[in-house]
């Protein structure tokens, strides 16, 4: 069974596993494997899914909404996301403009074939748009009953901050960020988080798999597995490209002894890590095919003891990165176009 958690200091629960389509949609896979995942998903409890605008230039929303035609909306929760450039890529077409947000809202929900979605969510910080214009236009969205509540997605401690206050003067439930957290990956720790909790915001994280670098099946010195995510040349390659090293792979093969005292396979051990953190709300996971999202799911639920814990810290050793300033550095500066 999957379990379900609060997100924020809201009254909506969201699954502690949620499905994203991200590489994999319009993509990696074709319509009938993404839509057969996305069935697995459901069949194994999982009830919130997460897609955004920009995958696969707005073709992943469409491939979503058709696996989730028919179901009972009142039984999903569904996230999109707004910020990077789509469609034509014109100068308008992106960003966190009123103009682009109004549209793009729009846009999102034809394509979704849905008339709201649970979470709309900030895809990056922008920082040539006034902050206060971003939340007025989240502010109409919500009014208007377009999305039920507001999220962001790898922003700062600070930006948090600010938007928090907007959000407050406003009236507009900001409840989430989507930053990337796992094992491998733990920058959010030393800011993010303690400030999210002090502003009622969980964490939605992506890639806790670190792509399926902690799945242990990428081995050092060897060449990467056929399907795998990093044969895809169309775009995920270049993404998990830089957790494959040597060091990175051997810590993690290190793991392999942990997960089976553990009872648990090498994905649902990586998942159920991020889970034992209390502000993260759902770990955002991706399946190329359904069979591994049915067996990863067994990570809800599941309760890391102490020893566990300090036996992967031992076994990563100093791999993993934990300087909390790299956040500073993943929303684009200037806008992409
Ligand atoms: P994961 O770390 O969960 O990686 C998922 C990938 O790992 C799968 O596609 C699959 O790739 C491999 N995998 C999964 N299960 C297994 C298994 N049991 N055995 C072996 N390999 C396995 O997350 P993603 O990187 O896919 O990200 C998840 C979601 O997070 C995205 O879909 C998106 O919604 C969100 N996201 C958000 C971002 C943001 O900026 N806000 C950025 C990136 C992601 P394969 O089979 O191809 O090797």
């Amino acid at each position: 069974m999957v379990g379900y958690r609060y997100l924020g200091n809201s009254g909506l629960k969201v699954s502690e596993i949620t499905y994203g389509n991200w590489v994999t949609h319009a993509s990696q896979v074709d319509d009938s494997a993404a839509i057969a995942t996305v069935h697995a998903a459901l069949d194994a409890g999982i009830t919130t899914f997460d897609t955004a605008d920009t995958y696969a230039n707005t073709a992943a929303e469409v491939v979503l909404g058709k696996a989730l035609a028919g179901q009972r909306r009142e039984s999903l929760e569904i996230f999109t996301k707004v910020y990077f450039p789509t469609g034509p890529m014109g100068p308008n077409d992106t960003g966190l403009s009123r103009k682009h947000i109004r549209e793009s809202i729009d846009a999102s929900l034809t394509r979704l074939g849905l008339d709201y979605v649970d979470l709309y969510q900030a895809h990056r910080f922008d920082y040539e748009t006034p902050l206060e214009e971003t939340f007025q236009a989240f502010a109409d969205v919500v009014r208007q009953g377009k999305a039920l509540y507001i999220g962001v997605s790898e922003w700062t401690a600070e930006q948090l901050r600010a938007g928090a206050a907007l959000a407050k003067e406003l009236h507009v439930p900001f409840v989430s960020n989507q930053p990337q957290y796992s094992m491998l990956w733990r920058v959010i720790e030393e800011k993010v988080v303690p400030t999210s909790e002090e502003l009622g915001l969980s964490q939605v994280v992506w890639s806790p798999m670190a792509q399926g670098v902690l799945s242990g099946k990428y081995l050092p010195g060897q060449p990467v597995p056929e399907g795998s995510r990093a044969t895809d040349e169309k775009s995920g390659a270049r993404f998990i490209e830089h957790f494959l090293r040597d060091d990175v792979l051997t810590a993690v093969q290190r793991l392999k002894p942990i997960a089976e005292q553990a009872g648990l396979t090498m994905p649902q051990l990586a998942i159920a890590w991020v889970l034992q953190n209390p502000n993260v709300a759902s770990a955002l996971v991706g399946a190329s095919r359904p069979e591994q999202i049915a067996s990863n799911v067994a990570a809800s639920e599941v309760t890391l003891d102490s020893d566990t814990m300090a036996a992967i810290d031992e076994a990563l050793g100093d791999v993993p990165e934990r300087d909390g300033s790299k956040t500073d550095d993943v929303s684009p500066k200037t806008r992409l176009v």
